[in-house]
């Protein structure tokens, strides 16, 4: 059966307009940019690229895109998750940060959240790779704001700081769902209690280190079970936390178990902000870095 067929209104996708949206895309081509934006067709690109102001409106606000790392084939299987894997993806292009940084820091996002699959076949996971490409983007455009939303690089706590002392403004690691299911959601190499160590590992890494997790909902949790996670990422001081309804990509992968409507995203964005996140994005269709640049800025830079 088509899992489309049964999906509420409230997830009807928008279609992306707005000055800004149609200048960033134009240019897009000409710098050879794969962005997770248009890849994944993302319902959110209009309010992300325009910076706010809605998905028609005309963004008053600071322009945020994501570019993923490291190729598109990922060493994991998570049940929720459609990228391409394989236990020895092609190696990395060692000029990929440089390539980057160039074409970013030329495109005109305020900004760029970089991510990228899971790189277990490597010996550092990846971080060297990602605080090269931090490095060479704060160089060449120093104004723009960096997020890394990375993997758990199996735990190596020694690449989490290294990374975090690379000159990013954000560290992002998802914790994706509540603890009871981890293994049904996630690939068996990840796990809560390692998400969180990686979390506060980044947060005592630096001083003034910001801190960023992601839950989704709808895929069998219980609200007891969605305010304890919140709970555990609050005790180790995240700052930033977002929600979003878990939406099946093929017939392959996990069913959905509850579309959880906008009025609930908005209780649970006010049940987070009152145990003290800087900020919760909730909302059916809000996804890690949604208007990220925008939401730190009004939040985060006074
Ligand atoms: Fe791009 Fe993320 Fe915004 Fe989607 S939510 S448009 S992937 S920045
Ligand atoms: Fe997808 Fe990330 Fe899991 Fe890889 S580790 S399968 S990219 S969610």
């Amino acid at each position: 059966r088509d899992p489309e067929a049964k999906k509420p209104a409230w997830l009807r996708q928008r279609a992306a307009q707005g000055e800004n949206y149609t200048r960033l895309r134009e240019s897009l081509g000409e710098l050879k940019l794969n962005t997770v934006c248009v890849e994944a067709q993302c319902p959110n690109i209009g309010e992300c690229w325009n910076g706010g102001g809605g998905a028609g409106g005309e963004g008053d606000g600071i322009a945020t895109a994501t570019i993923m790392l490291l190729g598109d084939t990922c060493t994991r299987g998570c049940r929720f998750c459609a990228v391409k894997t394989s236990n020895k993806p092609p190696p990395p292009d060692a000029l990929e940060p440089l390539k980057t940084a160039v074409a970013v820091a030329s495109w005109g996002v305020d900004y760029i959240v970089l991510t990228s699959v899971d790189r277990d076949d490597l010996p550092d996971g990846g971080s060297g790779h990602f605080a090269q490409t931090v490095r060479a983007l704060k160089e060449l455009k120093p104004g723009i704001l960096v997020e890394c939303l990375t993997s758990d690089f199996r735990g190596d706590l020694e690449a989490v700081s290294s990374l975090a002392n690379s000159g990013l403004d954000v560290y992002a690691h998802n914790i994706e769902t509540v603890r009871s299911l981890q293994r049904i959601v996630r690939d068996p190499r990840a796990g809560y209690d390692q998400s969180l160590a990686v979390l506060k590992h980044a947060k005592s890494s630096k001083e003034g280190m910001v801190t960023k997790s992601s839950i989704m909902l709808g895929l069998g949790e219980t609200d007891d079970e969605v305010k304890q996670t919140m709970a555990d990422l609050r005790a180790i001081d995240v700052d930033i936390l977002t929600l979003g309804q878990y939406l099946q990509p093929t017939e392959r992968h996990l069913t959905v178990r509850d579309y959880v409507t906008p009025e609930k995203f908005n209780f649970w964005k006010e049940y987070g902000e009152s145990l003290g996140f800087l900020y919760v994005a909730s909302g059916p269709l809000v996804r890690s870095s949604y208007r990220a640049g925008e939401l730190f800025v009004q939040n985060l830079v006074k």
